[in-house]
């Protein structure tokens, strides 16, 4: 293994830890958690109106 194979795997595992310390109720999907869009991974909502829908949502479940 090259240290360059190294690094990156040092890179997955801090990524995977991030992800894991996210809020839970909001993983990052690659689809939008409002209205299901596939999306780029990493990101949650495919506009600034779904995010705020969807945190409507969340609000009103508790
Ligand atoms: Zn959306």
């Amino acid at each position: 293994m090259s240290i360059d194979d190294r690094a990156s795997e040092q890179e997955t595992l801090w990524r995977a830890i991030a992800l894991a310390h996210r809020k839970p109720e909001a993983p990052a999907t690659g689809e939008c958690l409002c209205c299901g869009e596939t999306m780029s991974a990493g990101r949650r909502w495919c506009d600034a109106v779904c995010r705020d829908d969807w945190e409507r949502l969340q609000r009103a479940r508790r």
